[in-house]
């Protein structure tokens, strides 16, 4: 077992490792290993806060947890979601394990080529390719103005692609990438916004033009299907590993509920908004594209507060975020399946940059909404954004 299997617990290399490793998922169970307190921890983030990362830090060095706790932590997760038996929490559990993932493998990205000869903890982007059956369909875009540096894609049959082979060579410093139609279309969805629709997209060849950070956005989709496949697992309740794992099922069933009741304050007042989200706001009204996980944190405290999707693209109307974009993750947010998603704490909102953690307010709320509710319950006159914005709706009549 090695760390860069238990960092991606869901690549091949990592499922063998498990497989061959002289361990048994009941007996780790039966003794309450630390691998399973680790996947209860996963599961738990994964659906209250949108991340898989521990909260003791991050893997390796930071978490308190070692190679083979972490590994073997996945597939108990797997087991533990399972048992939920709820298909949101499916959805949301794989969406959070793919969206740490891309957070690790940007940082991975990012590391010189110095370090990483030095690391065997980081993947480059030809692995990620390979991973999943890539290489034969990426390729850096000829007019790329940053060119290409790194090492050529080895390898890569494009069998998974169902798409042309577009040669090799996808050095990971490329501005833009070309991908085949088979994947792009495979791998993205219009639902995302209108930009990822094939007709607003440069086609040469079979092959569609896109970003880096478009690219990577693929690649998570590549990795939430991964972790979805084969999910749920079908497991008599009363028996075997289901039954020894029984209470902390019932741990987490009952913490989803108390945070599906919690009453959101349903008052929308701009000006009483935590510092992390009015600086995202005005990130997004300079017409700056925000990360995934910045507009994540956004959109689940506006629906958090209370707005359904329209309010959310009319509040958003003059900012760098679609309208089909907010409406696709607003509407996912507000499911009403199951469990609503609850916004990021502010822990992991700091983790990911966007709570500088200003007058020091993390000692009043653990989350933006907790802030904000406190913020509106000491307001005695709180003016909300919609009756403003009613008066300005033209009448029926
Ligand atoms: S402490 Fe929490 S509410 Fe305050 S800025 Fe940071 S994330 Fe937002």
């Amino acid at each position: 077992m090695d760390a860069l299997d238990a960092k991606y617990p869901f690549f091949a290399s990592a499922r063998e490792a498990v497989a061959e490793a002289a361990v048994s998922l009941p007996e780790l169970v039966a003794a309450d290993a630390p691998a399973v307190e680790r996947a209860r921890e996963r599961v738990e983030r994964a659906l209250l806060e949108g991340t898989v990362a521990s909260e003791s830090g991050a893997f390796p060095g930071e978490s308190a947890y070692d190679t083979q706790a972490e590994l073997l932590s996945y597939p108990i997760a797997r087991i533990l979601v399972s048992l939920l038996d709820s298909a949101p929490a499916i959805e949301k559990y794989a969406a959070a394990e793919a969206a740490t993932a891309m957070e690790r493998i940007r940082r991975d990205l990012d590391t010189d080529d110095e370090l990483r000869s030095v690391s065997s903890a980081t993947v480059a982007l030809d692995d990620l390719l390979a991973e999943f059956d890539l290489a034969g369909a990426v390729r850096p875009d000829p007019g790329s103005p940053a060119g290409v540096r790194g090492g050529a894609v080895g390898g890569g049959s494009g069998a998974g692609s169902g798409a042309a082979t577009v040669g090799s060579g996808a050095g990971r410093d490329s501005d833009h990438y070309r991908i085949a139609v088979g994947p792009y279309l495979r791998l993205t969805s219009p639902e995302w916004g209108d930009s990822w629709r094939l007709v607003n997209r440069a086609l040469a060849d079979g092959t569609v033009r896109v970003s880096r950070d478009e690219l990577l956005a693929a690649l998570e989709a590549a990795v939430e299907d991964r972790v979805a496949d084969g999910l749920p697992f079908e497991l008599a309740a009363d028996e075997g590993i289901a039954a020894a794992l029984e209470s902390r099922v019932a741990d987490l069933r009952r913490l989803l509920s108390e945070r599906t009741y919690a009453e959101p304050p349903d008052v929308v007042a701009p000006a009483l908004f935590p510092p992390c989200m009015t600086n995202l706001i005005e990130k997004a009204e300079r017409d700056a594209a925000l990360s995934s996980a910045e507009s994540f944190a956004l959109m689940a405290f506006l629906v958090g507060i209370g707005m359904t999707p329209d309010e959310v693209v009319a509040f958003c109307a003059d900012t760098s975020l679609d309208a089909e974009g907010i409406r696709y993750q607003t509407e996912y947010l507000t499911d009403e399946r199951g469990t609503q998603y609850p916004p990021p704490t502010c822990e992991t909102l700091a983790n990911y940059g966007i709570c500088h953690n200003e007058d020091d307010h993390m000692q009043v709320a653990a989350d933006p909404l907790s802030y904000y509710e406190k913020r509106v319950g000491a307001t005695d006159e709180v003016t909300d954004w919609r009756a403003g914005r009613e008066t300005d709706e033209p009448s029926e009549a």
